[in-house]
């Protein structure tokens, strides 16, 4: 069912009205997936058990949606078997739903997903040699509109719940069958579970799907709190990256309350520039944005800062673009490493990606410079996997479906 009720996320400039994130079940159930655990414990008093109870079914309870990803309270066989109705009649354990699943033919796999209320958003798993990292989205389109992004052209936006966020590293590991199995149902209340951990494929989490995650700080902030929790699918802080455009009030705040590596997309040197390809640096200029870089809680060489930077032709890759980049990192003494991302075309951009060699040559003068500059390899581009493709099939549709009508509209009035 389409969700009508509107609330604001800030845009480049004023805030944009924006469905609401919040749509309850028509059934009345709760689902407990993005709740950490002493909501859930809330849940199990305002439903009728005693403090105890309710404390000590919450534990387990946790344990079996994050640790072991059970989707069934049935299969929960530490729960006494009368408990089991009684859970599966009040809550839900959700997945977003899987509209599409693609294989790209170098390993990288994308899904788009959908949520309750009929909202789809992407996620991406990227295979390497020492690791397997999941690129999660944080909200569906984004407000943002950086010329060379097609999320940003998308029209419709909504926060991604933190359900839905957490949700996504829940979905990939039920698909890349990552959840530890074994027994439980010997185990006494304080017991130790015996079971095999699996090889861990997915090892990585970027924040760096659709949307602007610091623009939805709390559903972020909450969900990567379940993904760290130590009693669940305990990633640890170091293995996690969150990428921002620049929203610099919050990024103090995403050091200290969240506590994961930082990823700034600065993608230019000046303000003519940047101003052009990520507009929000009119609201957020560069001076701001490297200062909050060089007070970001955390960084340190050994925990450096990532700069993107999407290599566009002709517009910010010349030699003395990286020269004033190089400046610029060290003015601010940021421990930082540079991406360079090549720019990945969509139907309608207005760019073109820098060719290899000026971007292999941009590479050798930042790393002159003493800055770590590799060029990050696209991946999954046959599957429109890759960075800053993304953008839900139903928005291609419908432009597609516009098109159409447009067309035929011409033809009848001519
Ligand atoms: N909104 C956040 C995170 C999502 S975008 C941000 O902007 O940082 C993840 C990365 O992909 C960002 O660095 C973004 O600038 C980059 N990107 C967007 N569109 C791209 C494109 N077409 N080609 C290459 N990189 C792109
Ligand atoms: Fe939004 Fe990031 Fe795309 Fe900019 S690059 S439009 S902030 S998703």
């Amino acid at each position: 069912m389409a969700d009508t009720t509107l609330m604001s996320i800030p845009g480049q400039v004023d805030p944009v009205p924006v469905a609401r994130d919040i749509t309850p079940r028509e059934d009345g159930r709760v689902d407990l997936i993005g709740l950490p655990k002493k909501d859930i414990t809330a849940l199990f008093e305002g439903a009728g058990l005693d403090k105890r109870q309710a404390k000590l079914r919450a534990k387990q309870v946790f344990h079996w949606l994050y640790h072991r990803g059970v989707t069934d309270f049935e299969a929960m066989t530490d729960i006494a078997k009368t408990m089991r109705p009684w859970l599966a009649e009040r809550f839900v354990i959700g997945r977003p739903d899987v509209v599409e699943a693609q294989h790209s033919t170098d390993g990288t796999r994308k899904w788009l997903l959908k949520t309750s209320d009929g909202h789809e958003f992407e996620m991406v798993f990227i295979p390497d040699a020492d690791r397997g990292t999941l690129c999660v989205s944080s909200q569906v389109g984004c407000t943002l509109n950086c010329r060379f992004c097609h999320t940003g052209t998308m029209r419709l936006v909504r926060n991604l719940t933190p359900g839905e966020i957490v949700g996504q590293v829940m979905l990939a590991r039920d698909s890349l069958g990552e959840w530890p199995k074994g027994r439980m149902d010997d185990l006494g209340d304080e017991g130790e579970a015996e079971y095999t951990a699996d090889g861990r494929l997915l090892t990585n989490i970027v924040m760096m799907g659709m949307g602007e995650p610091l623009y939805n700080f709390d559903n972020v902030r909450d969900a990567l709190q379940l993904v760290m929790d130590g009693d669940g699918l305990a990633l640890s802080k170091r293995r996690i990256t969150l990428s921002t455009s620049g929203v610099v009030p919050a990024m103090a705040r995403c050091g200290e309350e969240i506590g994961v590596n930082l990823a700034v997309s600065l993608h230019a040197v000046s303000k003519d520039v940047r101003d052009e390809i990520v507009p929000i640096n009119k609201k957020y200029g560069l001076e701001e944005l490297l200062q909050a870089c060089a007070d970001y809680p955390g960084a340190s060489n050994a925990r450096r800062i990532t700069f993107e930077y999407v290599m566009l032709k002709d517009k910010n890759d010349s030699d003395e673009d990286a020269r004033e980049l190089v400046r610029l990192l060290k003015a601010y003494k940021l421990p930082a490493k540079v991406n360079l991302i090549p720019f990945n075309p969509w139907p309608g951009a207005v760019y073109e990606c820098s060719t290899p060699e000026r971007i292999k040559r941009f590479s050798d003068i930042v790393f002159e410079g003493g800055i770590s500059a590799p060029v990050r390899t696209p991946r999954g581009r046959d599957i429109d996997a890759a960075c800053g493709q993304l953008k839900t099939t139903a928005e291609k549709k419908s432009r597609a479906q516009r098109d159409r009508e447009e067309a035929e509209a011409a033809v009848q009035a001519g």
